[in-house]
């Protein structure tokens, strides 16, 4: 394997000089045959782990039944999938798409659309400092990372943003050509930031007020990574509209729009892409629904994230820190310098085993693992983690 020929692909972003051959589980394999713990697992997707049993069977039966006989016909997975979904939440309808941004930029769409219905074509949605909600040009517009509206301007207009967990930011900003708010239950890509249960609760109930929706983007905290099966759940609420991706596939190119019947109101002719609902991936995305579904699966993520959470604030208390933050296992650790980049290089290069980590900010690490991985491989983190705060920070 050469790395000589990576000048091929766009350089897009800083890639280490591995290729990754195979993975099972938590563990990934570079091409010198090397190990890795992997606590990213694809940006929170791989909620399974690598290759997971349910996942291949899933492609394997399904490629071998039907692939794709296009999005004019049913196909039973993609029915099959929409009614789970539903029968486990809030909502009644599902439209099935390929990635977290477009399923995003059909939540913007469906809102606008209910907008032109309901509120005299109101189209503005509120979303907040720091969000994140793709890369599409209209989702980067929805989305609040510093720089993103000078980039590729103009940006697609009508997206004010509010400051997270300051409902009075949100009340100031309500007009009458305001149709929703949206927000992420936890700001993953902004830092691992929770919205507080009293923020959401006020949300709901301003929205409720006001006569407009309530959308949550659940691409990185839904499917079961916050500990329930989706983060609203934990404010006790019921939100209009909310957007699945990463997880729902377990690794596969999936993602999800759900609305209530009352929102539901895209016309034919509206909503619409070559791949949606194509059963080789909502087949998939059963499998993966009905393992986390399975008797004790959430139990043990609870489980898991309480370690993590615990371990985490372990080393918070001996180095100093300032705390660990998230839900269930989407977590934080604070450091007290801008040395995350360094101990996640560090990590990365460490032997006999490798660790892959993250950092969304210079003083932060995340860790996205797989929902399923064990007590020993998190423990194997933890104590990696210890070491190499040692080394890079130094005592
Ligand atoms: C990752 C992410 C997206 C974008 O998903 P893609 O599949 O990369 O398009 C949108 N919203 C949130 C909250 C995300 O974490």
């Amino acid at each position: 394997m050469s790395l000589a020929d990576t000048n091929y692909l766009m350089d897009i972003t800083t890639r280490p000089d591995l290729i990754f051959k195979k993975g099972e589980g938590s563990w990934l394999e570079d091409q010198h045959g090397k190990r890795y713990l992997d606590m990213l697992q694809g940006w929170a997707v791989n909620c399974l782990g690598h290759n997971p049993q349910p996942i291949i069977e899933a492609l394997t039966t399904q490629s071998h039944l039907l692939i794709n006989p296009s999005p004019a016909f049913y196909n039973q997975p993609m029915i099959d999938l929409a009614k789970r979904l539903c029968s486990a939440s809030c909502f009644d309808q599902v439209f099935f798409a390929n990635s977290g941004a477009e399923a995003n930029e059909g939540a913007i769409k469906l809102a606008r659309k209910w907008g032109q219905k309901h509120r005299q074509g109101a189209y503005k949605i509120i979303s907040f400092e720091h969000a994140f909600h793709g890369r599409t040009l209209a989702t980067m517009s929805l989305s609040g990372k510093a720089g993103w509206d000078k980039l590729f301007a103009p940006q697609v207009d009508g997206f004010p943003k509010a400051k997270y967990n300051d409902i009075d930011s949100v009340k100031a900003l309500i007009d009458e050509q305001t149709v929703a708010v949206m927000l992420e239950p936890v700001q993953g890509e902004g830092g691992v930031i929770p919205a507080s249960r009293e923020f959401m609760q006020q949300l709901r109930q301003l929205t409720e007020e006001r006569g407009i929706l309530l959308i949550v983007d659940e691409v990185q905290t839904g499917m079961g990574r916050c500990g329930s099966l989706f983060a609203y759940q934990l404010a006790e609420i019921e939100p209009d509209i909310m957007t699945l991706g990463k997880g729902i596939g377990g690794g596969v190119p999936l993602s999800a729009l759900l609305a209530k019947t009352s929102v539901s109101v895209f016309d034919h002719g509206d909503q619409g892409g070559t791949y949606n609902g194509n059963p080789l991936m909502t087949a998939v995305g059963v499998a993966v629904f009905d393992t986390l579904m399975a008797d004790g699966f959430m139990d043990g993520v609870r489980e898991r994230a309480q370690q993590l959470s615990e371990g985490l604030l372990k080393l918070s208390d001996k180095w100093g820190f300032k705390g660990e933050r998230g839900e269930g296992l989407l977590r934080s650790l604070v450091l007290d310098g801008e040395y995350a980049p360094a101990i996640v290089e560090q990590a990365r290069n460490r032997s006999p085993e490798g660790l892959l980590l993250n950092a969304p900010r210079p003083n932060l690490l995340r860790f996205m693992p797989a929902l399923n991985i064990s007590k020993e491989d998190l423990d194997f983190c933890l104590v990696c983690l210890d070491e190499l705060i040692a080394q890079v920070r130094g005592a």
